[in-house]
């Protein structure tokens, strides 16, 4: 059997008969030694990306490669979007490498948020989908925030080994590796970031010391990712750029709440009480009478609601249901990719509505 030749950049299968798709190398560099395919080496030597199909699968594939490794793992999500940017398989690609989990993009939350709440809520979370991690850290790979502390963490715990940052795409790996890069070498923008999600690939060699490396590893895409739905426009309007100003409606029951035209909530029954709203500052909130919001919602899905343009309407899946009844005091019902909404009062039914696949869930209150 021929050996395989695989990129020394990125581990993926070295091929010259299509330029699209993932590992090509012209045919006359197919017998250099250290190959890098084509991605790669305009990545290294023109910091360009090039898009090229990847699957999820060969995503995943390439992941799972760490399973045979002796390495720490570094799992990075995104705060606001938790149960989208969550990879489900990752113990079972990651093996028995122990985990740290990173949530990104804290600069956003109001200064109020309780973090040892919200990494307590992380930690279950992840444990509730079947992921167990060593230890949760909070950052801001723009800000910096927190850097320190999880720079020292990931040193104790790698103990010498290998280091490997996996995310999903779009959650700041790029922004927290450029970070580290630009720190140890004074190297800007050694890779590239983008606003749009879906451009980071390849496993970077990042060299720690004299025998490990830090390997950042491919986004994976998370077809649920709410990103995934939006035009560029719309994302630019539900992506928070700077911390988020709680939005607070007093509310009746019987009356509903829409977030641009991509989730809403109505409160079904409870007293009246002030529903407080976590959403990126420019995301337009609407309250209607809950009997009026079925029409509200078809005469107006794209105009006075909206995100969505038309552009991600003919993406986006139709919004799905779910009722909670709320026994506690003080309860967030999140929407992953979008922001949450904290409800005071126990005993209130809420009906939560989110395009398809988009899943819904409650957690004690941050603040
Ligand atoms: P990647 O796809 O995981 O590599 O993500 P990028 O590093 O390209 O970042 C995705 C988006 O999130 C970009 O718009 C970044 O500016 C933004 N981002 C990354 N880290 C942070 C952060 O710490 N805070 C905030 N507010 N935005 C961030």
């Amino acid at each position: 059997m021929k050996d395989e030749i695989v990129c020394q950049g990125c581990g993926v299968q070295i091929q010259s008969e299509d330029q699209e798709k993932p590992g090509y190398v012209p045919n006359s560099a197919t017998t250099n030694e250290n190959i890098v395919c084509k991605r790669c080496f305009r990545l290294k030597h023109y910091n360009e990306v090039q898009d090229v199909s990847f699957t999820d699968d060969d995503f995943l594939t390439m992941i799972g490669q760490i399973r045979n490794t002796d390495a720490l793992i570094v799992n990075i999500v995104d705060i606001f979007d938790f149960n989208g940017s969550f990879i489900n398989s990752l113990q079972r690609l990651t093996g028995k490498n122990p985990i740290i989990l990173v949530g990104n993009k804290v600069d956003l939350l109001p200064k109020s948020t309780n973090k040892s709440k919200l990494k307590q809520w992380m930690k279950k979370s992840a444990k509730d989908l079947g992921l167990t991690v060593q230890e949760v850290y909070l950052i801001s790979a723009v800000k910096g925030q927190g850097m320190d502390e999880l720079e020292s963490a990931i040193e104790d715990y790698r103990n010498g080994k290998d280091v490997y940052v996996v995310g999903s795409t779009n959650v700041g790996k790029s922004t927290f590796i450029n970070r580290l890069i630009d720190k140890s070498t004074g190297i800007n923008d050694a890779i590239t970031t983008s606003y749009f999600p879906g451009t980071t690939l390849g496993f970077i060699d990042i060299p720690l010391d004299d025998t490990s490396s830090l390997y950042d590893t491919p986004g994976v895409i998370n077809r649920h990712q709410m990103v995934h739905y939006m035009s560029d426009q719309d994302l630019k309007i539900i992506t928070p750029n700077k911390e988020i100003k709680p939005r607070v409606y007093q509310l009746n029951e019987k009356q509903t709440l829409y977030f641009g035209g991509l989730a809403r909530l109505d409160f079904e029954r409870g007293s009246r009480q002030s529903f407080v709203c976590y959403f990126s500052n420019q995301l337009s909130i609407h309250r209607t009478k809950l009997e009026n919001a079925e029409n509200l919602y078809k005469d107006h899905l794209g105009e006075l609601l909206s995100p969505p343009n038309s552009e991600t309407m003919e993406k986006l899946p139709a919004l799905k249901s779910q009722s909670f009844r709320l026994k506690e005091n003080k309860t967030d019902i999140v929407f992953p990719g979008l922001g949450w909404v904290t409800i005071p009062e126990g005993n209130t039914t809420v009906t939560a509505h989110s395009p398809e696949g988009v899943s819904i869930s409650i957690r004690p209150s941050l603040i």
